[in-house]
């Protein structure tokens, strides 16, 4: 499974990044497992083989059960926080100086497309920047929340209204954020979407390939799209990235 890429298949993805008018990026937590962040999904390390995040990472345990939010599901959340972008994210950022990748949309919540230097970067299921309050709305950073958190203070309150404070990430139940409608006519627009490290189980992310017009998928393991990409690369997507920046620098 972890074999490298082979060079003929670098070569066909490196021509249709080369002629692609509008490639757009869409990324999903296999793109950060090379900087040591564990995905969902994958056999043995994915973190659903501990736990089920649809449970402690949603909604109704932030409303029903914060004490369950706001142990289990927020130590997922902070392990998230302070890794470092590899050859995939440093990868697209290059691509996007050169003007070869026109923008990312990426269902990751750990910043390391912005601490890459990409800068045209749709964060479909939010970040770990920054959290609101549920009842004013008042913005307060990521960091604060953490350190309530961390004082015993569970469920975190807001100090100028005493409502619940909650991460700016999306949690099973919220609704889609704007992001993800601008997500979404970027690939319209594409005429190449590059898709790496994504199971593309989740919805509404996994129907975005089927609006593309070509699809490029690079993958550890196979994705229910494989039959309907232009090329499918079945290795680790920093690999993939360095690889591809060689061949188009060539
Ligand atoms: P996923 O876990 O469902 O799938 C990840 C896929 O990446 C798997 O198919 C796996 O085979 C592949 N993969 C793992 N390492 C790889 C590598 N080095 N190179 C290429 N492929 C690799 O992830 P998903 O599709 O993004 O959906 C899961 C959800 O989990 C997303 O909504 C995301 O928000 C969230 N999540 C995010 C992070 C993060 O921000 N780093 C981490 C865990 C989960």
């Amino acid at each position: 499974m972890m074999s490298p890429p082979r060079p003929e298949d670098i070569q066909v993805l490196a021509e249709l990044v080369r002629r692609a008018q509008y490639c757009v990026a869409l990324t999903g937590a296999g793109v950060s497992t090379e900087s040591g962040l564990p995905d969902f999904r994958s056999p043995d390390t994915g973190l659903w083989e501990r736990l089920d995040p649809m449970v402690y990472l949603s909604t109704e345990a932030l409303e029903d059960q914060p004490g369950l939010f706001y142990t289990t599901g927020m130590e997922l959340l902070q392990g998230l926080v302070g890794a470092e972008p590899n050859e995939a994210h440093r990868g697209l950022a290059s691509l996007e100086r050169d003007g070869l990748v026109k923008s990312i949309v990426t269902q990751n919540i750990d910043g390391l497309h912005h601490k890459a230097g990409s800068k045209r970067v749709y964060e479909v299921h939010g970040h770990l920047r920054s959290g609101h309050c549920t009842a004013c709305r008042a913005n307060v950073s990521f960091a604060a929340l953490v350190e309530k958190v961390g004082q015993g203070q569970i469920p975190p309150r807001c100090d100028r209204c005493g409502g619940t404070l909650r991460p700016d990430v999306v949690l099973f139940g919220d609704p889609m954020p704007e992001a993800f409608r601008l997500a979404e006519r970027e690939v319209l627009r594409s005429d190449l979407l590059l898709v790496l490290g994504s199971s593309l189980q989740v919805a509404p992310v996994c129907y975005l390939p089927q609006y593309a017009t070509n699809v490029a998928i690079v993958n550890l393991e196979p994705t229910q799209y494989d039959g309907l990409a232009a090329v499918v690369i079945h290795a680790p997507a920093g690999e993939v990235m360095a690889a591809l920046v060689e061949e188009i620098a060539r």
